[in-house]
């Protein structure tokens, strides 16, 4: 009998096995729009371990274990790093305003530029500069064996943790000329992180279809070894702990991390709607948006929605997520710096954009 999970991927773009990724549009059509998605009819694609098995590199020389007791703690501050894509001048300036004021930086692609600095030369800039790297890793532009590199790479730089993606079609970003690989899907890209000793994440996205498939997905994900689940924006803190409590149900309990949407003015609300199917609170966007000082507004909606998030049984921490406009990187990681002293209880002042301007020429 022909296996249905191997048909889907030889339609998917992506060329995925463990389909389908969080790109899936409402009516369940492809993210490239131009198809129905292969997956989305199907049942859940049961894990299928790579073949050959995992190439392992040397021992990490972090094993996460210190970001493994934080978050058995819970209460984590993960932000997102905000800087601009092949600027170390940038990585240094986002850095110091973050450095002390998280517990990790997400470090993933800019969403803004699809050529970035590898992920273990970046993660090296950021950990240089004081901050405890979450490395973001997708399937997009490399094949397995420049993942397997990569991956050695991160291990040996000692990041704390990787979080691993497949990543958005190449056509969908600022370089449509480039191949899409996507050799590997993001299921198989955990096997490989979790199989080099690392603190390997994974994301699932609960409001895109099917919906109904998203809790077992996540199960075969975790079979990885894969410890953390990003639960991408999917409404509110209703909606993430029915998607919490459906996967606790089948039996497995990994660390929750939801995403908490950063929206300070257009440019940020703007970037955030690049995100494959994000759906936010009703009335979130309006209510920053409208506001006579958004910046102030938002702060304060990010803070509120992460309390409601951080209240859920098994959820140990909070992503805080997104981006700002261009030329903006230290005033809106000035924001998520400010936004995770107020979630520590600590008060502080706030700081205006001049304020952290002033910073940016400091650290020149
Ligand atoms: S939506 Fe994603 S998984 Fe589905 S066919 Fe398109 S790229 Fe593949």
């Amino acid at each position: 009998m022909t296996d249905p999970a191997a048909l889907a991927a030889t339609d998917c773009p992506k060329q995925m096995v463990h389909g389908p990724c969080g790109g899936v549009h409402a009516d369940g059509s492809c993210e490239l729009g131009d198809r129905r998605c292969s997956f989305v009819d199907g049942p859940v694609v049961p894990r299928q371990p790579l073949t050959p098995a995992p190439v392992v590199g040397e021992a990490p020389s972090s094993d996460g274990a210190e970001l493994r007791t934080l978050l058995a703690a819970g209460r984590v501050v993960v932000a997102d790093f905000p800087a601009a894509a092949l600027s170390t001048e940038s990585v240094a300036a986002t850095a110091a305003v973050l450095r002390g004021r998280v517990h990790a930086v997400l470090a993933g692609d800019s969403p803004r530029s699809r050529v970035q600095f590898p992920p273990a030369f970046r993660a090296g800039l950021i950990q240089a500069a004081g901050l405890r790297v979450w490395a973001g890793l997708n399937c997009r532009d490399r094949n397995r064996v420049a993942l397997e590199g990569e991956v050695a790479a991160l291990a040996a730089v000692g990041v704390a943790a990787v979080h691993c993606v497949t990543g958005d079609h190449t056509a969908t970003g600022s370089r449509p000329d480039a191949a899409p690989v996507f050799d590997l899907d993001s299921t198989q890209l955990a096997e490989l992180c979790a199989a080099a000793g690392l603190l390997t994440s994974v994301g699932e996205s609960p409001a895109t279809p099917p919906t109904e498939h998203r809790p077992a997905r996540l199960v075969e994900k975790l079979t990885t070894g894969a410890e953390v689940c990003f639960v991408n924006h999917c409404g509110g803190a209703a909606e993430v702990g029915r998607f919490v409590g459906a996967v606790r149900t089948l039996g497995v309990d990994p660390r929750f991390v939801p995403c908490v949407p950063i929206v300070l003015d257009h440019a940020s609300a703007a970037l955030l709607a690049s995100f494959p199917s994000l759906v936010l609170p009703a009335g979130y966007l309006d209510r920053v948006l409208a506001a006579a000082d958004p910046w102030a507004v938002g702060i304060a909606a990010a803070v509120e929605l992460a309390e409601s998030y951080l209240a859920i049984d098994g959820v140990a921490g909070v992503n805080l997520s997104g981006g700002g406009a261009p030329g903006e990187e230290v005033s809106f990681a000035g924001a998520l710096a400010e936004i995770s002293t107020r979630l520590a209880g600590e008060t502080v002042a706030p700081m205006s954009v001049k304020g952290f301007q002033a910073v940016r020429s400091q650290t020149r």
